[in-house]
Formats: C-alpha cells, structure tokens, sequence
C-alpha cells in the first residue's frame, strides 16, 4: 500500500500528524510518503501543485491530505494560488465521485442547530458526482445581445456513462454500508419534472438499479430533498446527485451535524483510487495553536482503508476508536461542552490511538 501526505497549510501539517498517527498504531503493510501542495508548495518550489508532488500522488494508492489555503496567499496570480494546486491534483487523478459523509455522534447531538432528537445518530453519505453537469458544460459564457444587454448561459449536460459510472459507485457504497438484516438504500435527486438531463439522470438510475436488486431505490426531486434533510433527515442512507445539487446538498447535510472539524470526504476515480481529506479548509486562524480538531482527517483516514484498501475491519477499527475517545469526554475547543475533559489536537490524536 503506497500512500502520499500531502499536509498543505494552516493546521493541515497538525491534523495529517494525527491521522499518521493512527495509521501507524494500525502497524499496516504501508509505505507514506510526505510531499508540499498549496502554498507550502508554493514555498516549496513557486507552484501549489510541484512536479513532484503530483507524481508522488500519480504513483500512490491513494493520497490524504490536510488543507490548503491561507490570507497571505490571496494576492498571488490566480495560476499560483493554493487552492488551484488542489483543483488541479483532482482533476489530474480523475476523481469524479465526491463521497460525503454527515454522520452525527450521539455524544454531539447537542452540537447540530436541530433538535437533537432530529439529529441524534444521523448516518447518511452523500456521493456526489464531482466533473461534470453545469459546472462544466459548453456553451458558457456572458455575451452581449444585440439589443446591447447582457445574457449569461451555463449548460446543464450528462451522458449516460457519466451518469451509470456515479451510480454504481452510490450503488456499490450502499451495500458496503448495509447493516445486516436491513435493506441498503439510495436515494437519487434531481430534478426530473423540470430538466431533461435529469430525465436521464433517473431512467440511466433505473436502468442500473436492475443489477442492484439488494437495493431499494427511490427518487426525490432537489427542492424536496433539501426541505425532508432538514425535516427528516434519519430518513436518508445513501444520497446520489449530479455536482450541482450535491454541491448544495452536501453543504446543508454536513451543517446538520454542526461541527466542521468532524466531517472527513473521499474522492475517487473509476479503479477506487482516491484523495481523502477533512471537509473543512485550512484555518489559518488557528494554525500552529495545537487546537485543531483532528478527528476530520482521522475519519478521512478510516474512508481510506474501506474505499480504496477494501479494509472495512481497520476502517472500522478507527472510527469505533473516535466514538470511544469521544465517550470517554475527550473534545477539542470547536466541540467542547461543560464538563468534558478539553484537550488539544495531538492529544485528541492520542485519545484515539488509546482507544484503538
Ligand atoms: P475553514 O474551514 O478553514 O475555517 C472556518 C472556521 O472553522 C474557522 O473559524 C476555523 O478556525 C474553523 N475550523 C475549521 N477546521 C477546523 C478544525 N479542524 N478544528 C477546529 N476548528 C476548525 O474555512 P475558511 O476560514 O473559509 O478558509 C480558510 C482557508 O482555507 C482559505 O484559504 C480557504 O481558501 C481554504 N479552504 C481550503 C479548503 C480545502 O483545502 N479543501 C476548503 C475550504 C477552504
């Protein structure tokens, strides 16, 4: 198992450390190699994404990586700017399903801005497909028309093997999550009453669901989806949809849980290779200050084993180890209540490998 770290900026460098950590309490047959993206590769040799670094990940299993970005790199040309280094390193590795967990501990419940009733025990995993749809599709552009005002157009465009490649992965991910004795379940939203490229979206879904007779499929149109995530949102165990409203669901689901230094993402090309990282960005407010919280990209770590090294016992292994670091009333500051026992990054990072 090759494995790049590619740490970035802010408290990337701290939270990577952790989930290091924890991989290598795990004594696995891995090799890791560190490389700099974003501004520490800028630093490093003037591009967010160095020759190297790509390659290292190019010739890797999988990669994991902190966060990129910080203020000072604002002014920077567009081209040199971090989070260009990480637009560019998943477009490089074809990572076109966005995996995004919202997963709610009990211990948190009070954490999330719903009724913990709502939202105690939440499990659902958006897969979001991440290259194409109207973030990507020709003609684009604002023109000017002859009356002289002016007109913006994106386009909206799937084709069919887009659309069956990210379902089977939404499909494929909904019976590894299976409980035994429960029927796995995907939820497809679009917005087929209105569009035709989600016309498709569903027929293509139907279509393939035939080779996935272990799973219930249904169908929800976005606006619904949106209210029944806030309304309901224990309902849901796999969600499947197209960049744009993934975009905007993935958002909204993750805010349920209320705390961002919780949520790890995967993102995977066709074989399961795949980028793993926190879905929070690089905090530069709270970089070198030792109170991170790690536990984002120790989950991402744990995605890691089960997607791309087919682990599911590791994988398992970790996440049962935060649950229990968080029963035992470990918290960092962003997720502290009264009468936890308030502890910084490293030491979460401890709590977790105890807890192994
Ligand atoms: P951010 O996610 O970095 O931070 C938002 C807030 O959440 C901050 O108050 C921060 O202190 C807090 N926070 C984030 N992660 C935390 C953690 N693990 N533990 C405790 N608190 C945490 O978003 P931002 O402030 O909008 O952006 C900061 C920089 O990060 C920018 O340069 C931005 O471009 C970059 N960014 C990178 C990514 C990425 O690498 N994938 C994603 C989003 C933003």
């Amino acid at each position: 198992m090759k494995l790049a770290i590619l740490p970035g900026d802010g408290i990337g460098p701290e939270i990577v450390a952790q989930a290091v950590k924890v991989l290598k309490a795990l004594n696995l047959n891995m090799t890791m190699t560190e490389a700099p993206i974003g501004g520490a590769g800028y630093e490093a040799s003037g591009d967010p994404l160095p020759d190297a670094t790509l390659q290292l990940a190019l010739d890797s299993d999988a990669v994991l990586l902190g966060a990129v970005g910080d203020w000072k790199y604002d002014k920077l040309e567009r081209h040199l700017r971090p989070e260009r280094g990480l637009l560019r390193i998943r477009k490089a590795l074809n990572l076109f399903a966005n995996l995004r967990p919202a997963l709610l501990y009990p211990e948190l419940a009070g954490a999330s801005t719903l009724k913990p009733e709502v939202v105690s025990g939440l499990d659902i995993m958006i897969v979001r497909e991440l290259t194409g749809d109207i973030y990507f599709g020709q003609p684009r552009g604002i023109s000017t028309l002859s009356n002289g005002e002016r007109e913006g157009i994106n386009t909206m465009r799937y084709c069919e093997s887009e659309i069956r490649r990210i379902g089977r992965v939404a499909f494929d991910i909904a019976m590894k999550r299976r409980q035994s004795g429960q029927k796995a379940k995907v939820c497809s939203v679009d917005k087929a009453n209105v569009l035709e490229t989600t016309e498709l979206w569903r027929q293509v879904m139907i279509e393939l669901s035939a080779e996935y007779p272990e799973v219930e499929l249904s169908h929800m149109y976005v606006d619904n989806a949106a209210m029944q995530l806030i309304r309901a949102p224990k309902q849901f165990d796999v969600m499947v949809t197209g960049n744009i409203f993934g975009d905007i669901l993935s958002d909204e689901a993750s805010m349920l849980t209320g705390s961002i230094g919780m949520l790890p993402s995967a993102s995977l090309d066709e074989n399961n290779k795949g980028m793993y990282e926190p879905s929070h960005g690089s905090a530069p407010d709270i970089a070198g200050k030792n109170i991170a919280n790690p536990l984002a990209t120790i989950l991402s770590a744990a995605m890691m084993l089960r997607y791309t090294f087919n682990d599911e016992s590791n994988a398992f292994r970790i996440e049962n180890a935060v649950k229990k670091a968080l029963a035992q009333g470990y918290r960092t500051a962003d997720i502290a209540t009264d009468g936890c026992k308030q502890v910084g990054c490293s030491e979460m990072g401890d709590a977790v490998v105890a807890a192994l």
